[in-house]
Order: structure tokens, then sequence, then C-alpha cells
């Protein structure tokens, strides 16, 4: 079975083990080709993201590691990257990407507290409402309008190969606790956010993380929006979002089965030849 993962973190950033213990699972359980993605360098400190010192040591392992398994797997090497608009992150890119083969675009940072601290959307439910309250004067709706027109930002401006966790925004929504996501408003501004993604060419993960790590029941990007993404006809890959070894290829056959019951014909993998498209029914029985 052609399997993969290209959305995995080490202890280079808030990963559990080192890359060397990530790629022996993923021999372990089959996969074909493993991306490695640690969160990439941030202008400031954070306890998830690599120290900037680190980087090239990064990169320098990941292409070790590429040689010493090449027999096995094929290894990649990629980096998760925040968007910040005003902190320029195209230059960011740029500066950070020479050695890694692909980039994961994210937005996780949506404003700043009054005290200047910025907070993330999927930290916890406290810092999400403090967030609202304090960047937003309370408006959630506002809050969410922005988190999607910035994902389109990112799509056009920073150009991922993929677009990690679409709707990460839903992660303290558990039911519909801040808004509603059925509601057109919702729809709305994700159909606008897709819109923007399909002139891109960036791909969409099916990302099993929340899963795996137990705080979510259903994947990201919900069936709703998958839907949408399937009438654009974006294209669509999978990926675990590891953090730990035993998550490796998480939930990998079930996203398969699920995008194939919704209609996705096509799926998208990443080869020493770059990216390639593959027939979704054929991925069961394909050999590498
Ligand atoms: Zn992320
Ligand atoms: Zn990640």
């Amino acid at each position: 079975m052609l399997k993969f993962n290209y959305h995995s973190h080490t202890d280079y950033c808030d990963g559990f083990s080192v890359a060397e213990e990530m790629i022996k699972s993923a021999i372990e359980k089959g996969l074909c080709y493993y991306g490695v993605s640690s969160h990439a360098p941030l202008p400031f400190d954070t306890n998830w993201t690599m120290k900037y010192k680190n980087l090239n040591r990064y990169i320098d392992e990941i292409q070790q590691l590429k040689r010493k398994y090449k027999e096995k797997i094929t290894i990649l090497a990629g980096l998760e990257i925040d968007y910040l608009p005003d902190l320029e992150s195209v230059f960011i890119k740029d500066e950070l990407t020479s050695g890694i083969d692909y980039i994961i675009g994210s937005v996780h940072f949506l404003g700043k507290l009054k005290n200047s601290v910025r907070w993330t959307v999927d930290y916890d439910k406290n810092e999400f409402e403090k967030g609202i309250t304090e960047s937003f004067d309370g408006d959630t709706k506002s809050a969410v309008k922005t988190y999607y027109r910035l994902i389109g930002d990112m799509a056009e401006e920073l150009k991922p190969d993929i677009i990690a966790h679409l709707d990460l925004i839903k992660k303290n929504n558990s039911g519909n606790y801040f808004f509603d996501e059925r509601e057109p408003w919702y729809i709305e501004s994700v159909r606008n956010c897709l819109k923007r993604i399909s002139g891109t060419g960036s791909i969409i993960e099916i990302n099993t993380g929340g899963v795996a790590r137990g705080y979510m029941t259903e994947f990201y990007p919900s069936d709703l929006i998958l839907r949408e993404v399937l009438d654009m006809k974006i294209p669509v890959t999978i990926s675990s979002d590891a953090h730990k070894t035993e998550d490796v290829a998480f939930g990998f056959d079930d996203a398969v089965l699920k995008l194939e019951d919704m209609g996705f014909e096509k799926i998208n993998y990443l080869s020493e030849n770059g990216w390639q498209e593959t027939d979704i029914r054929s991925l069961k029985w394909q050999k590498k």
C-alpha cells in the first residue's frame, strides 16, 4: 500500500521523539514516504517552535537520515511555517527554506492580547475567549472571519505546498460553544477562503492529529468543508501531524476510506520527483 505522511514533529519543536525514532516508526508502519516538518523558528520565543540557532542542524540531520534510510523509505525535509502577516513571513520563508523539500503553511496566531503577547487559536478555551475579548472586542464572528481571511492571505503570499489543519479554529469549539459551524456566515467565510486557495495550487491536508491526540472526534477539516474542497477540485493529501512515534500514520486508512466515500478520486503525495497525483481507489493495492 502506498502510505505517506508529511506533517510530523520532532524534539526540535514540540514533538516527543527525535527524528530518527519517528522515521523508524514510519518504516515499521510500512510508509513509503515520510516528511519531517518541525515548527519553523519564529522571530520571537515560544515553547513549541524550533530555536533559530538549531535550524541548520535540523536540516543537516534530516539530510543525513535521508541517506541512512534510503533503501527502506524516502525521507523528505519540511517545515511547518506560521503565517505572521505583520512580520513579513514571505521574507522569513526565503530565509528558512534552503535545503527544505516542502513547506506546510499554518495559521495558529490570531491576534495580540492587551499585554502585546500573541495568542493562538488552538491553545485552550480560556485563551481563546480572552483573545476574542481583548483583540476583537468580544466579537467571535469577526475573529473567525479574520482567521479564514488570514489562511487565504497565507495561501496567496506564502504559497505553501500544504495548508495545515484548515479549520483549526474549531478546536475549542466542541458543542458549538463559541460559534455554529453550520451557520451561513461561517460557511461563507470558509468558501471565500477555499476560492482563494483553489487559485494557488496549494494542497489541503486531511489532518488526523486532533483525533490522534484525543481532543477531537473528527479530522480537520470537517466533512462540510471537505465537500466544498471536492466541489472546487482543490488537491488533497493525508497527514497525521504526529508528535509521537505511535501517531506516525494515525487514521490513514480511515481517511482514505472517508475521502473515497465522499467521492474524491485523486490524492497527492510527494516523492523524490516532486508532487504526484494518484487514483485514490488504487491506493490500497499499490506497492512502492
Ligand atoms: Zn499546526
Ligand atoms: Zn503540526
